[in-house]
């Protein structure tokens, strides 16, 4: 399918990883000292680590790419423990991505996690 997804300019990027935290969906790792998009259903798109690069390597593109999967990111998002949890379901409802908050809530509810404040991750 062709959507919406980011793109990296290995020209650019210095590896500094500054990109990788604010990815907390898992899409970006740092490979052989350059930042990768490592697997495009963990990227929403939605630009998160963009205004984190100081070297401006990271754009968005519309390109052919797998479908972005809500239940990947949140398997990664879980481990990540109850602040990254409500950081990410912030992230999708400032950018009004009502479909995606709530394939996340109901993974949440499945899994039977708890994100309260002062919860442990998992
Ligand atoms: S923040 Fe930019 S320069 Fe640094 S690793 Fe990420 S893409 Fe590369």
């Amino acid at each position: 399918m062709e959507r919406i997804i980011i793109e990296i300019d290995e020209s650019k990027c210095s590896g500094c990883g500054k990109c990788i935290p604010n990815c907390p969906e898992g899409a970006l790792q740092i490979i052989d000292g350059k930042a990768r998009l490592v697997s495009d259903p963990t990227c929403d798109g939605l630009g998160a680590c963009l205004g984190h690069c100081p070297e401006g390597a990271i754009a968005i593109v519309k390109r052919q790419a797998q479908a972005y999967d809500e239940r990947t990111v949140m398997a990664n998002i879980v481990k990540q423990g109850p602040n990254t949890i409500r950081a990410h379901l912030k992230h999708l409802l400032d950018h009004d991505q009502i479909a995606y908050y709530e394939q996340a809530t109901q993974y949440l509810a499945e899994k039977k996690v708890n994100f309260s404040p002062g919860q442990p991750a998992g």
